[in-house]
Formats: C-alpha cells, structure tokens, sequence
C-alpha cells in the first residue's frame, strides 16, 4: 500500500518538471523537520507550525519555489528565513553551497542541529537578518526569500550573479505574489508567479 509519504511525493511530482527537484523531494524526509507535536501532518501538503510564532511552508510551494530557482549543481545559494531548516536540505541536494539565514536563533539552532545530524557539509546556518544577505559568500547563482517583504531588498540584488534567480514572496500582511527576477547587466527583470500567503519578512 501506498504510504501517506509516497503519496505526497506522487502529488507534488506531478507539479513538476525539474527531474532533479523530484529526486531531492523523494529523498528529503519533510517529517524529519517538523517539531513532535506535529509530526502527524508531515505528509499534509499544508503549512504546520514549527513555534516561535513561524510555519514550515506548504510542501508543494516549497517543491515548486525551488523549481523556480533553476538550480545547477555548482550553484552557491543564499535562502532568507531557515525557519525549520526543510527548504535548506532541498537546496543542499541540488547545488553545491547553501548559506541560509535565520533571525530567531531558536529556529536558527534546531536546523542546524538537523541538517548537521542528517549530514548536510554543505549548508552554513546563520543567525541574523538575513534581509542585508551575506556578503561574504557573493555573489550567489540564487537567492530565495521564504518570508513575505513589502520590496526585493537592494543588498540582496546586489549580492545576486550575473544570471542569477531571485525568488520572493512580496505584499502586505494579507496578500501577497511570488516574485522572480533575473539578473541582466546588472538589472533584476521581474515577473509576477502566483498568488501566495507568507510570515512577514522583518527587516531590523
Ligand atoms: N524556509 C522555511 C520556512 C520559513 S518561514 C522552511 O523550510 O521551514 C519564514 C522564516 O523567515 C521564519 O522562521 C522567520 O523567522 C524568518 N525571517 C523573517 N524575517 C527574516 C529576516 N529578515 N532574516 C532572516 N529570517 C527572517
């Protein structure tokens, strides 16, 4: 019989057409990123609550936004918002560096505890506000923001190569769209994706 698992993967594959997104999908265990007293809803496909007031995203956006990245395996990655640290592990097994930034240090903390003991090397948790990006390992081939900002900050187009794909939820508080831009000549050119839901991105 099909397990709850297989069948979330099955679902959320038929959404997509990056084989190499549905190879990291199958081999990244949701549950294993989801506090205890949630666990029985890992293999949902909606957003859960990991505490300190913040959700793991649904599984299929998360598949879908990650698709949009357009991932190479040498890419270096910045994500802003680690939250439970389950869109890290993905980037981890599609490119060949991920640096992701957190700014409640609780959150910060039990990823990387997670993706350390699942045995993630190439993954650097840091704790900060990730809005101002990390300048120290730009540019990256893809930035992905997974909280909800009024703009694309300045820092983060900034620290994005040549090429490189910008992914962001930008809106208030109550609606919001999913943003791509790409960098040309030193120019994001922006598309509007999908409507979406977002925590706030909270820039100090
Ligand atoms: N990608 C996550 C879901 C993130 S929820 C996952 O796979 O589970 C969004 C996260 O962004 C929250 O944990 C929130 O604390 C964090 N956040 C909000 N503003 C931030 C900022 N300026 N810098 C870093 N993290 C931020």
């Amino acid at each position: 019989m099909e397990t709850a698992r297989q069948k979330l993967n099955e679902y959320i594959k038929s959404q997509l057409t990056d084989h190499r997104v549905e190879i990291a999908i199958e081999k990244v265990d949701r549950k294993e990123f989801i506090p205890s007293d949630q666990k029985d809803y890992a293999y949902m496909d909606v957003p859960l609550p990991i505490g300190c007031s913040q959700t793991i995203s649904q599984p299929s956006l998360v598949a879908w936004m990650t698709e949009q990245l357009e991932l190479k395996e040498n890419d270096t990655i910045l994500e802003v918002g680690t939250g439970s640290g389950y869109q890290a592990a993905l980037l981890a097994e599609l490119a060949k560096e991920v640096v992701t930034i957190e700014r409640i240090p609780e959150l910060s903390q039990r990823a990387e505890r997670i993706l350390t003991k699942l045995g993630y090397t190439n993954v650097t948790a840091m704790t900060g506000d990730g809005s101002k990006g990390y300048p120290a390992k730009a540019p990256y081939d893809a930035v992905i923001v997974t909280a909800a900002g009024q703009n694309i900050p300045q820092l983060l187009i900034d620290q994005l190569a040549e090429g490189g794909r910008l992914i962001i939820p930008i809106g208030g508080p109550i609606a919001q769209e999913i943003i791509k831009g790409i960098k040309r000549e030193g120019k994001l050119t922006t598309q509007r994706l999908l409507p979406v839901r977002f925590v706030p991105l909270i820039e100090e």
